[in-house]
């Protein structure tokens, strides 16, 4: 299966709320009815102000991304720069949001940290090869889809597994990220193999070399990038899922998902989207 066929505010205003409002408990005896009406009339701002809002008063756009995936968001080691499709797509919204692609700050997240880390406040929006699934649709928003992706199993070069039923055997390892869609598609799917799951990919591929294990799984996309990295590996020429990629924000954060969609409206008309996808898709390794 080639790429190119599959081409076709909560929690933080609550704590933002709570501690602006101990502030103004805690100063109260100390201040004048005026300075309390400002502070009352600030906390009151901030309680209605939208990620959005917030994105623009700091300045700057907060975007968790991977570190560890060729193509999609790597840390470059020579450079110390995260590189990747899904980093250039959070530079081209933070020229849009911002009017500068470098008024941006990058969050090193894990397939299992994603969620959590955008929950809690520290990161704006997730853009870090997420498959757009119902079941985390109850925790997060999720954007249109920016990239369509297979689950697919990377291998030794001279390995026999040709598909999803030659892992599916007792005595068969196949490797895998914490927190991903591609660990709980592998065990519903291959459920006599053994499935050992990693904290991230780098981590997962570096067991595959190091002969822990059969196949690593995850999206073609992200095997492709592996397989680029070290040509001892091959991924399988079979899709055994549709991984469709979104761009989450926190639930209710609907100017910024609104921002985002007309964004990815705008790159798909003008070609650049085109241009993202071919600078790092484009390039993906014969077999
Ligand atoms: N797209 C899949 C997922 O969201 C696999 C890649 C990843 O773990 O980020 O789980």
């Amino acid at each position: 299966m080639k790429l190119k066929n599959i081409w076709r505010k909560m929690m933080g205003l609550g704590l933002v709320a709570m501690l602006s409002a101990t502030a103004l408990v805690g100063c109260s005896s100390e201040t004048t009815t005026g300075s309390k009406e400002n502070e009352t009339k600030k906390t009151e701002k901030q309680a209605s102000e939208s990620t959005l809002d917030k994105i623009k008063e700091r300045g700057k756009f907060v975007v968790g991304v991977k570190y560890d995936l060729n193509l999609f968001g790597l840390k470059n080691p020579q450079t110390g720069e995260v590189e990747g499709f899904d980093i250039d797509i959070a530079k081209g919204l933070a020229k849009k949001i911002l009017g500068d692609e470098n008024k941006i700050e990058l969050k090193e997240v894990t397939s299992k940290t994603r969620i959590p880390m955008l929950n809690n406040g520290e990161i704006d929006a997730i853009i870090a090869t997420m498959t757009i699934t119902e079941e985390r649709k109850k925790e997060v928003d999720f954007s249109d889809v920016y990239f369509m992706a297979g689950q697919s199993l990377l291998v030794k070069k001279d390995s026999n597994i040709n598909g999803i039923a030659d892992v599916n055997k007792k005595g068969v390892t196949v490797l895998t990220a914490k927190g991903s869609t591609s660990a709980q598609n592998i065990r519903a799917k291959a459920p006599e193999a053994t499935v050992l799951e990693f904290e991230n990919y780098a981590e997962a591929f570096t067991a595959l070399k190091a002969g822990q294990g059969d196949a690593l799984t995850t999206d073609n996309a992200l095997l492709f990038g592996m397989a680029k990295q070290d040509p001892n590996f091959r991924v399988v020429d079979e899709t055994f899922s549709e991984e469709p990629y979104g761009i989450a924000v926190r639930k209710g954060d609907k100017e910024l998902l609104d921002v985002i969609n007309e964004y990815l409206k705008e790159i798909k008309a003008n070609g650049e989207y085109d241009k993202i996808y071919e600078k790092w898709i484009g390039e993906k390794p014969k077999q």
